[in-house]
C-alpha cells in the first residue's frame, strides 16, 4: 500500500514497509544498487513511507538533515535543487506532524490525568492545575529504589533516580527544573524535596520538619503574584540537600540569587508585592499588634497594595493561615523570638518608608532642598529601626559629598530624596532576604561531627534548581531581561548536556556526530554576556555616566550590537526586541540605568548602622573595602570524565570574560574578579561601583560553579493552558513549548543516535552469556564485544575507541534475549 513494499534492499532483508523506520533508514543502501532503475522514484516512496510511519510512530522520525546528507538521497538529488526542496519540505510538514503526534500523545495522556511522560531520561511534567492524589506515602514507597520502567513516570522516580545516582555512585547530582513562569517548578522543587527526604530516611522527625519548611519560609519572602501567576518565584533558588555516603539526610543549603528588590516599591499593573507583607500586616491585625508595629490600621501603607484594600487583606483567612504558618516555620527552624521580632520590625518598617513624603523648601537662595512634612511615618520607620528621625530625616534629604579633601553637603531635590527612600527600602528589603536565607544555612548545616567522620567537609549533595521562569508581559523591563537571560543560560547548560557533550563522546571514540543536531543559543548568550561588546557589558558602561539618558543607552545599543537576535523597533520609542530562544520579548528600556546602578547612598548605610537593632547592624555592617583581588573556585575534576571536564570549562566560559578558565592537574579553576562579586553595592565614593549587571553576571557564574560538579537530572515544566484551567489542554501552547525547549530534538537524537554506549568491558560482563559459556567468563577485550553482538545477531551498532556505541532498541533486544538465556 505504501507503493515501496517491492524494492528489494539485500537478499534475505524484508520489505522496507515491515521494517522499523529507523533500522529502513539504515538500511538505505550507502551505494544505490543498480537494480534501483529510478532512485527519485524510489526516494519519493522512501519520504512517504517515513511520513506514514512517523503518523504511526512519532519517535521514529528521522532527522531533517539526517535523510537530506543521507549518500543514498544526495546522490540521487544532488543536482536536482527541485526534487531536494520537495523531499526538504516533505520533512518540514512530517517535523510538524511529529510535533503534533507528541502533543497528541501528551494531550492522551493529560485527559487521563498522566501529567508526567519521560523523553529518554527527561521528565516532561504538565502542569495539572488541581490536586491530583499522586503524592502521597504510598506513592513515595512505590517509588523507593526501583528501576524506571516498573512504574509510570512520576516525579519522584526522578528525584529517586538522583539519589540512587548519589548513594551507588558516590556522586552529587542536580536537578534542574525549567519552564515558563507558572508551569509549575516551585511545585514540582516540593515534591522533589517531599521525597528525598523520605527517602533520606529523614527518621530524625525534627530535621525532616525543618527541612520541608525551608521552601515555604523563603518563598513567603521571595514570591509573589504577578499577570502570570499567583505564586510566582521573583528569585532563583538552589537548594542542596546533604546526605550522608548511605544516604541518610543530614542537612541542607539554599544559596540564591538575584531577588527581584524593586518590587518592593513598585509593581506592575495588577501586581503584587512580596507574600510577607500581606501575611504580616493581617497576621498582626489579628493578634492586635499593628501598633506594637507602629503600622497605620486606617489607611492601607503605601506599598502599593495595589488591589488589596486593607479590609480585603485582614479579612482574608488564607493571608492569616500563611502568617500563622510563616511562625511555626521561624520557630522550628530554629530562629529565636528576637530575630523574629526584628525581622517583623523591618518589614513594618519598609511599610512605613513607603509613606515617607517629601515637598520642596523653596527660598530665595536655595531651590533643591526638600523636607519632610508630616513626620509620622518617618518616626515610625525610624522607630521600627531604631535609628534617630532626625538623623533618618537628613539623610533622606541631603548627602555628603567628598571632593578634593573637603566635603561639602549637598541638599536633595523631592526627586531624588524620594529615590533615596525607595533605594533604602531595596536595600533593607534585599540584604534582610539575604540575611534568612544565610541563618536557615547555619542553622540546617550538617553537624560538624557527622561531617568529620564522613571525611568530608559537607556530606554528598542532591542539588535542585527552581528559577523564575522565562517571561514574556505586555511590558517588559530591566528584571524581565535578567530573569530571560538567566533562562537562556539554562537552556545553553542543558543543550550542552543533552547535545554537546553527546557530540563530543562521539567524535572522542571516533563515531560520526553528523546525527546530534541542535538549535545552539550560544550567539545569544554571547550577544548578552560578551565582553567588552556585549549587552550587560554597554549596559554597564552607559551606568558610569552621569548624564546618560535611556534615549543615549538606546542609541548604544543600537550602534554596537550586530546581531540577527537584536533589533530596534522603528515606531516604538526607547524599545528594543530580543529574539529568546523561548520567543521574541520586546524590552523597555525605561528606568533600565537607574536600575542596573542601584545606588544606596553612603549616608544611608552610615545611619542604620547606628541602628541599635542588632540585627540592622549586621546586615549593614559589610566591610567598606574588600581586600583580596580576585576569588578562585576550584572544582576537583578526578571524579569526572575528560569530557565532563572540558565541559565544564567551556560552560563556564560561556559567561564570557568575568573568569579566566584554567585546568590545572586536577581541577577546573575559575578566577572571578572580586570588584566583580562583590555582594552588595559599594558604600565608598572612591570604588568603582557595582552594578546589578555585574553582580548577576556573577550570580550566574556562581549558580553554573554548583551545578557543573554535580550529575544532572533534567525536569521540563509545561503550562498546558494560560487560564490555569485544570483538564484544558491548548495544544498551540504545549507545541511551543515543546520546540522552544528542544525537547522534539531530544526525542530525536535519544532515538536515532546511539543512545547507550558502553564501556567494552562492562558490555562484555553484562552480556557474555549470549556469547559464551556461562562459567566462563571471557576476556574483557573489544574482539568479545563484538562477537556477544554478531551472535545476539544485532545490527548498525558502531565501535569506538572504547565502547559499543548501541541504539535505543538495541538494548530492549540484548535484555530480552538475556531472559530467554
Ligand atoms: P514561576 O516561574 O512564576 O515561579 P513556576 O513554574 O514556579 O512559576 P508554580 O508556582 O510551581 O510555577 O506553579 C503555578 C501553579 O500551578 C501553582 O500555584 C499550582 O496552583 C499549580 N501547580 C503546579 N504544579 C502542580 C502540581 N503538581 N499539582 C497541583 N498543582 C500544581
Ligand atoms: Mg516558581
Amino acid at each position: 500500500s505504501l507503493g515501496i513494499t517491492a524494492i528489494e534492499l539485500a537478499d534475505g532483508d524484508p520489505p522496507l514497509a515491515e521494517m522499523h523506520p529507523v533500522k529502513a533508514l539504515f538500511k538505505i543502501p550507502r551505494n544505490p544498487s543498480p537494480t534501483l532503475r529510478n532512485p527519485e522514484q524510489w526516494c519519493r516512496s522512501f519520504s512517504h513511507f517515513i511520513g506514514q510511519c512517523l503518523i504511526k510512530d512519532f519517535e521514529a522520525r528521522p532527522s531533517v538533515t539526517h535523510l537530506l546528507e543521507h549518500p543514498f538521497i544526495k546522490q540521487a538529488h544532488g543536482k536536482d535543487v527541485a526534487l531536494r526542496q520537495q523531499l526538504a519540505g516533505l520533512i518540514r510538514e512530517q517535523q510538524e506532524v511529529g510535533c503534533k503526534t507528541k502533543t497528541n500523545h501528551l494531550q492522551r495522556r493529560y485527559d487521563e490525568l498522566q501529567v508526567y511522560t519521560y523523553v529518554g531520561d527527561i521528565l516532561i511534567a504538565l502542569n495539572p492545575f488541581q490536586n491530583l492524589s499522586i503524592y502521597s506515602p504510598q506513592f513515595s514507597k512505590l517509588y523507593h529504589g526501583v528501576k524506571r520502567v516498573d512504574n509510570p513516570p512520576h516525579i519522584f522516580a526522578t528525584a529517586d533516580a538522583a539519589y540512587q545516582g548519589m548513594v551507588t555512585f558516590c556522586k552529587d547530582q542536580c536537578i534542574i527544573i525549567s519552564g515558563e513562569s507558572g508551569a509549575g517548578k516551585t511545585e514540582s522543587a516540593h515534591l522533589i524535596v517531599q521525597h528525598l527526604t523520605f527517602l533520606g530516611k529523614a527518621n530524625n522527625r525534627t530535621l525532616r520538619e525543618k527541612i520541608l519548611q525551608v521552601n515555604p519560609l523563603v518563598e513567603a519572602f521571595g514570591n509573589a503574584c504577578t499577570a502570570i501567576n499567583d505564586n510566582s518565584s521573583r528569585f532563583g533558588k538552589y537548594l542542596e540537600m546533604k546526605f550522608t555516603p548511605t544516604g541518610a539526610v543530614i542537612g541542607a543549603k539554599i544559596s540564591e540569587y538575584l531577588l527581584e528588590k524593586s518590587r518592593v516599591i513598585k509593581q506592575a499593573m495588577g501586581e503584587k508585592n512580596f507574600h510577607i507583607f500581606y501575611y504580616i500586616y493581617a497576621g498582626l491585625y489579628h493578634q492586635d499588634k499593628l501598633k506594637t508595629y507602629r503600622l497605620p490600621d486606617r489607611t492601607p501603607p503605601r506599598l502599593e497594595l495595589q488591589f488589596d484594600l486593607m479590609q480585603d487583606i485582614v479579612s482574608s483567612k488564607l493571608y492569616k493561615e500563611q502568617f500563622d504558618a510563616i511562625q511555626e516555620c521561624f520557630r522550628n527552624i530554629g530562629f529565636t523570638e528576637e530575630e523574629v521580632n526584628s525581622v517583623y520590625r523591618i518589614l513594618s518598617a519598609i511599610l512605613n518608608t513607603g509613606n515617607i513624603e517629601f515637598a520642596a523648601i523653596t527660598s530665595q537662595h536655595q531651590t533643591d532642598k526638600s523636607e519632610v512634612p508630616n513626620s509620622e511615618a518617618l518616626e515610625n520607620a525610624a522607630s521600627l529601626l531604631s535609628i534617630g528621625p532626625e538623623e533618618l530625616q537628613e539623610a533622606l534629604t541631603s548627602q555628603c559629598v567628598v571632593t578634593r579633601g573637603e566635603t561639602i553637603i549637598r541638599t536633595n531635590t523631592v526627586d531624588k530624596a524620594t529615590d533615596v527612600r525607595d533605594a533604602m527600602s531595596k536595600a533593607l528589603y534585599g540584604r534582610l532576604f539575604s540575611w534568612i536565607v544565610n541563618r536557615i544555612n547555619s542553622l540546617l548545616q550538617p553537624d560538624m561531627n557527622i561531617c568529620s567522620c564522613l571525611h568530608s567537609k559537607s556530606g554528598m549533595n542532591v542539588g535542585i534548581l527552581d528559577i523564575f521562569g522565562f517571561e514574556n508581559f505586555k511590558k517588559n523591563s530591566f528584571e524581565q531581561l535578567c530573569i530571560n537571560i538567566a533562562n537562556e543560560q539554562i537552556q545553553f547548560y542543558f543543550n550542552q548536556h543533552i547535545f554537546a557533550l553527546e557530540q563530543m563522546e562521539y567524535q572522542s571514540e571516533g563515531v560520526d556526530a553528523s546525527l546530534v543536531e541542535y538549535e545552539d543559543n550560544r550567539p545569544i548568550l554571547d550577544m548578552f554576556l560578551q565582553k567588552p561588546m556585549g549587552l550587560l557589558s554597554l549596559l554597564d558602561e552607559e551606568s558610569r555616566f552621569p548624564q546618560a539618558t535611556d534615549q543615549t543607552l538606546v542609541d548604544k545599543f543600537e550602534d554596537n550590537l550586530r546581531c540577527k537576535y537584536f533589533w530596534i523597533p522603528k515606531r516604538v520609542e526607547l524599545c528594543f526586541g530580543i529574539q529568546h530562544y523561548a520567543g521574541k520579548v520586546m524590552y523597555n528600556v525605561n528606568g533600565f540605568l537607574e536600575k542596573n546602578r542601584d545606588t544606596l547612598p553612603a549616608d544611608i548605610v552610615v545611619v542604620l548602622r547606628t541602628s541599635e537593632n542588632k540585627l540592622l547592624q549586621q546586615l549593614f555592617s559589610s566591610p567598606l573595602t574588600k581586600t583580596e583581588p580576585t576569588e578562585d573556585f576550584r572544582w576537583q575534576i578526578n571524579s569526572m570524565s575528560f569530557e565532563s571536564a572540558v565541559f565544564s570549562v567551556m560552560l563556564l566560559a560561556s559567561v564570557w570574560s568575568v573568569c579566566q578558565c584554567r585546568m590545572l592537574s586536577r581541577f577546573v579553576c575559575v578566577q572571578v574578579d572580586t570588584m566583580e562579586m562583590m555582594r552588595h553595592p559599594d558604600e565608598t565614593t572612591n570604588m568603582r561601583r557595582q552594578t546589578v549587571a555585574s553582580y548577576f553576571r556573577y550570580s550566574l557564574m556562581d549558580l553554573l560553579s554548583k551545578m557543573v560538579v554535580g550529575q544532572p537530572h533534567f525536569v521540563r515544566c509545561i503550562k498546558p493552558n494560560d487560564d490555569r484551567q485544570a483538564l484544558r489542554f491548548c495544544k498551540e501552547r504545549v507545541m511551543v513549548q515543546l520546540r522552544y525547549t528542544g525537547i522534539l530534538e531530544t526525542v530525536n537524537i535519544r532515538r536515532q543516535g546511539y543512545s547507550h554506549r558502553i564501556l567494552f568491558e562492562d558490555f562484555v560482563n553484562r552480556y557474555y552469556y549470549l556469547a559464551f559459556r556461562a562459567h566462563q567468563m571471557p576476556e574483557t577485550s573489544k574482539e568479545n564485544a563484538v562477537a556477544i553482538l554478531e551472535r545476539a545477531k544485532l545490527e548498525d551498532w558502531v565501535l569506538g575507541k572504547t565502547k559499543v556505541f548501541l541504539r535505543y532498541y538495541h538494548v530492549e533486544q540484548l535484555n530480552l534475549l538475556l531472559r530467554e538465556v
